[in-house]
Formats: C-alpha cells, structure tokens, sequence
C-alpha cells in the first residue's frame, strides 16, 4: 500500500532511543520521530505510537547492580512518568497513556475495551502511547517484547502500517548484536500472501 493511502499507522519506539545515554530520557532521537509523527497528522494519517523505554529512562534512578525483576519494575514505574513528559513536551496536541498486558489483548472483552478507547483517542485527535504494563506483568503475561506488543496493537487499530524505530537497521533472523550468525531479512511476508507477493 502506498504511503499516501494510509489512513492510519503504529510507530514503535525501542528503549535505545528513548534513554540512549543512560542517564534518564533525551530528545535526541525522538525530536525527529515527533516532527514524522506531526508531518503524519497534518496529512490525516492518524498515528498511535508504542514507546518502550520505561526501564532505560527509570534505571538512573536506581544506582548500582540492581537486576532484580521488582527493581526493573520500578525503574519502568518511575521511568514511565519521565518517558510520558519527554514526549508530551514535543507535541502541541495531547497525547494519553495506554498500559497492558498480553491478557488484555487475548480476553475478547478487553480487547474490545483497548479498541475502543484507540478509537476515541483518534477521534478527538489525541496520541495514544502504548506500553506494556510492566509492573503487573509475569512471564505468563508478558506480550514477550514490544516489537510483538506493537504488532498486536498494529491489528487491534487496524493499522495499515507498522514503523519499527531502533538502533538495528532491519529484519534479521537474531539479534545481529548477539549473534554473528545473523542474516538480514529483506521481504518479509504472512505465508498465504508470499505468492502473491511474488507474482506482484
Ligand atoms: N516495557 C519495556 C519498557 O518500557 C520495554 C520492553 C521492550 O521493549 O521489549 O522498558
């Protein structure tokens, strides 16, 4: 589908950008996120954004070898707040929160709520910011990372696009940072749609 006929498009936003200094929130990366995000509404495409980074800006706040699952909670706690201000500060339209958990999505009812309030945000023009819900999150709940929650959020808005901003430069097969073995995927593609894709 062609740029000009999205009508509407998720953007997620990995923590990397988000706290790239370690040291709490910068601008430095989300200033030309943000100027995308309003060149986008000025051509109607609505656009709900999924920001990871409530770890990356909170663990400043918490010095020293902490690792612990209940103090990264608290880091996303705290860094939540800071990661919110950051980017309402670079908007002159309002933005709002959205927490969750891979239960919210897979309960029918629930799913139907997070739609809906999507929806109303949209309507009367305000930036949904999506994030996990980390500090009820468990490893039964948790959506995995939140390349897979913006995914999820791309369906339930209908989405005709996700833009996945990070510090990777593509698809791979790993974690290129990890894994040497890693090979970059060019065209990625639901099965059903390959063929067509080739015939295309
Ligand atoms: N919810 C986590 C955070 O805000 C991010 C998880 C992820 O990016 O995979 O720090």
């Amino acid at each position: 589908m062609q740029i000009s006929k999205w009508k509407r498009i998720v953007i997620k936003v990995g923590s990397a950008l988000i706290a790239p200094h370690g040291n709490g929130c910068s601008s430095h990366y989300l200033l030309s996120i943000a100027q995308f995000i309003v060149r986008c509404r000025e051509q109607n495409i609505e656009v709900v954004l999924v920001s990871s980074g409530s770890i990356a800006a909170g663990s400043h706040l918490f010095p020293g070898e902490v690792k612990n699952i209940a103090t990264k909670k608290a880091m996303a706690a705290a860094g939540q707040t800071e990661m919110m201000a950051t980017w309402d500060k670079l908007f002159d339209f309002p933005t709002a929160q959205i927490l969750l958990t891979h239960a919210d999505l897979k309960d029918r009812e629930r799913y139907t709520s997070v739609r809906e309030t999507l929806f109303s945000l949209l309507e009367y023009g305000l930036l949904p910011i999506v994030n996990e819900n980390d500090t009820i999150v468990t490893d039964k709940l948790k959506v995995g990372d939140n390349d897979n929650l913006s995914a999820m959020i791309a369906t339930a808005a209908d989405a005709d696009a996700l833009i996945i901003c990070s510090d990777i430069d593509g698809l791979y097969t790993a974690n290129p940072q990890v894994d040497k073995k890693a090979k970059e995927i060019h065209v990625a593609c639901p099965e059903g749609l390959i063929d067509l894709y080739l015939e295309g």
